[in-house]
């Protein structure tokens, strides 16, 4: 019997560990897809602490999607009308070459932007930030975590001194009260949604709350349900806040001992009275009121959130606010209890530990600080001055940087923006301005190759050897089970081969993706994300192991190790300061701030950068579906997903729908200010109002005139750059039939 090859999902942050074998067993039937091709085996993997053996649909069925479709060779045309022609590597490494020493010479280096993505493993991320930011000296280097969870990243390092989420997936298990906001974890996050679930069922006394304008599977599920309007998250938390103060649900102790700022935050929190707050937000005084008691009769509060909170125009303030709830009842640092950003990709987390945004470098470094940027520069041998100053362009300023010329070569990898960007009829008439654009990805065609003159081929998931963080900060290691097809590289590869032929043959001279990871973890020394203790050999003789993770704790720390926290704050908490961090972060009650002290921030609301009006008087809200996956690339060719889900759909409420003289399954076209798009009805109570859903998925390949992002508006939160793609204004118009 052959051994199954450990791994893990390449989907959702969840990060679910995978067992896959080949399709053909010794003395067993091939295994084949619905057409009869033979295919992998997956399961999941029962010893991976974060999952126990579960997967959800799009696990179960990554296997159909390796072989379809795939890109593999490098293509080039000259120009965005002529077919592509398959071209050789040097070819098309040369060509880019040849631009980047052309732009640093005309331009300046900052005309070359690069997009990634979370599906990169860690040693991608991290050699694309040594090409980009340290040998170009460019900060242009963005990734689509941007549009997914910034407004997380921001918070947390606002609040708390430094990124991380503080909590684990065990915490699930041991809450009193889970507090789901803006997040429809049952869909998005299946796995995490179930571990929740069973805990929920089993504990009478377990409370759970839900805050969305939909009525989700997630929702279903919760005792109590706020179906806010849209855009007063803000006002529901500050009126949470009042009552806990007004009732005096507070952890004075560790409000004095571990925080700042609790004054000023009571100053603004006092004009949130339950009246106020239950008309902005439209519910019911007493839903609120029971929301507040939850949260102050529990001792262990858990708050989950994902997109819902952080693609607004005000997603830091959001973020903090939810984070000010936790400070002022000492919901922080013991189990069970703690502010917990779900993340969207497999890797978005390994993304922010190697500096995979515009404004970060490895090590939950930031570009700003000049030790931070003196340190990495020391680390990666580079001349003092070396890495810029100023923060690179994020997701859309590099889509604006094509509008005004400011961006002469776009290179975009394992990512889709040609479905993903807000306002995407001008995102796409900004990537047919582009000079030149290189598209790397392990599919073709995607709606993105359409806007691309050179495609390189990538060895996907599977095809290569690398590490990827989840949510709960768990490394895994992902070993190659499978050749990559055709002359497909990992991407780590192609960004040290352009390094090299560049000339920077030092920085760039690995003979492979361990040598890179053993460089990386270097640059996590003594930083937040320390994980100098790990290395590919301990990761596969240990399995996932969670992060800090520092060297010298080796063995001892980590979910492998011994320590195991109590971290409940009390009297006590002085002494904790000396106990080892294990699952969760913060347990000695000192935060990563200057004076240690975790920071209260004030909001009040500014609500929708485009609220609806008497033109445009729906709210639309996007979202995602059980069983797709962002842009579809994958679940776009699996049989079963399709057959599920096989075409979007508007949601829409009953007193709407007859307002209008909509009925099920009628066709309806959705303006908003910058474009259009017809779907079919699904008239529903499970939105609210005034407000209308339409999935996120489908793009031009899929789906004509039906691409959700065409509506949405580009208004980005002023700290976290995450657009505001979850709300926009719209009207309904119903097709008449011909
Ligand atoms: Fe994969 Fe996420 Fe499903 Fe787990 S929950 S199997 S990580 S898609």
């Amino acid at each position: 019997m052959t051994e199954p090859t450990k791994t893990l999902c390449p989907y959702c942050g969840v990060g679910c560990g995978l067992e896959v074998l080949p399709p053909a067993q010794p003395g067993k039937a091939t295994n084949r897809d619905q057409q009869g091709n033979p295919i992998w085996q997956v399961r999941g993997d029962r010893s991976h602490p974060s999952s126990q053996g579960k997967i959800c649909v799009k696990g179960g069925t990554i296997a159909e999607s390796l072989d379809k479709n795939r890109l593999k060779y490098p293509m080039i045309r000259e120009s965005l009308d002529q077919p592509f022609r398959r071209a050789s590597w040097d070819e098309a490494l040369e060509k880019i070459v040849n631009r980047i020493q052309e732009l640093r010479t005309t331009q300046g280096s900052d005309s070359i932007c690069m997009y990634g993505s979370g599906q990169f493993q860690t040693e991608d991320y991290y050699i694309a930030q040594k090409l980009l930011k340290g040998c170009l000296g460019t900060n242009n280097f963005d990734a689509n975590s941007r549009l997914c969870m910034s407004s997380a990243v921001a918070g947390y390092t606002q609040s708390f001194g430094s990124d991380g989420p503080p909590c684990c997936y065990d915490d699930l298990e041991l809450t009193d009260c889970a507090f789901l906001i803006g997040t429809n974890t049952a869909e998005c996050h299946p796995i995490v949604f179930n571990r929740l679930r069973v805990h929920h069922k089993k504990n009478r006394k377990v409370k759970m709350i839900v805050v969305d304008p939909r009525r989700t599977p997630t929702a279903e599920a919760a005792d109590l349900h706020l179906a806010i309007k849209p855009g007063t998250d803000i006002d529901l938390l500050n009126g949470i806040a009042h009552l806990l103060l007004r009732w005096g649900y507070l952890d004075t102790l560790f409000i004095d001992e571990c925080t700042q700022g609790f004054s000023q935050y009571t100053e603004v929190i006092q004009h949130y009275p339950p009246e106020v707050v239950a008309r902005k937000c439209g519910i019911r005084i007493d839903l609120l009121e029971q929301a507040a008691r939850y949260w102050g009769e529990s001792e262990r509060v858990l708050s989950l959130w994902s997109m819902g909170v952080n693609q607004s125009s005000e997603g830091t303030a959001k973020v903090r606010t939810i984070i000010n709830l936790h400070l002022m009842t000492g919901n922080i640092g013991k189990p069970g209890a703690g502010p917990f950003s779900l993340t969207g990709q497999p890797n978005a987390m390994g993304g922010r530990e190697a500096g995979g945004l515009a404004h970060i470098l490895p090590g939950y470094r930031v570009v700003k600080n000049p030790q931070h940027r003196a340190e990495v520069e020391q680390l990666w041998g580079l001349t003092p001055g070396s890495i810029s100053p100023n923060p690179g362009k994020d997701a859309w300023s590099m889509i604006t940087g094509l509008e005004t010329g400011t961006v002469g070569l776009l290179w975009i990898a394992a990512t889709n923006p040609a479905v993903s960007m807000p306002d995407l009829e001008r995102t796409k008439q900004a990537l047919m301005r582009s000079p030149l654009t290189v598209y790397q990805d392990a599919y073709y065609p995607t709606e993105t190759s359409a806007y691309a003159h050179i495609l390189l081929p990538a060895a996907q998931w599977s095809e290569k050897t690398g590490t990827m963080t989840n949510s709960e900060r768990v490394v895994t290691l992902c070993p190659q089970f499978r050749e990559p097809p055709g002359e497909a590289k990992a991407d780590w590869e192609i960004f040290a081969e352009v390094g090299r032929r560049l000339g920077f043959t030092q920085e760039f001279n690995f003979t492979n993706s361990e040598a890179v990871y053993a460089e990386f973890v270097q640059l996590t020394r003594d930083r937040p994300c320390d994980v100098t203790g790990l290395s590919y050999q301990r990761l596969q003789q240990q399995g996932p192991i969670q992060w800090p993770c520092p060297l010298e704790e080796e063995g001892e720390i980590g979910r492998k190790g011994e320590a195991e926290e109590t971290g409940i704050f009390s009297a006590l908490f002085k002494e904790k300061k000396q106990e080892k961090v294990a699952k969760r972060l913060y347990t000695d009650g000192i935060f990563n701030t200057p004076d240690g002290r975790a920071k209260f921030a004030a909001f009040h609301s500014k609500g929708l950068a485009e609220p609806p009006n008497n033109e445009y008087p729906f709210v639309l809200t996007v979202g995602r579906v059980y069983e797709h996956w962002h842009t579809m690339t994958r679940t776009g060719r699996i049989e079963k997903i399709m057959k599920k889900q096989p075409q979007p759909f508007l949601e829409i409420h009953p007193r709407d729908a007859e307002q209008l003289a909509i009925e099920e399954g009628m066709l309806i076209e959705i303006h908003s200010r910058r474009g259009k798009g017809i779907f079919p009805a699904r008239i529903t109570k499970a939105i609210a109002p005034g407000t209308v859903f339409v999935p996120m998925h489908w793009g031009a390949l899929w789906a004509e005139n039906a691409e959700a992002n065409v509506l949405t508006h580009p208004e980005a939160c002023p700290i976290s750059l995450e657009p505001e793609l979850k709300a926009c204004a719209v009207k309904l118009i119903p097709v008449k039939p011909e």
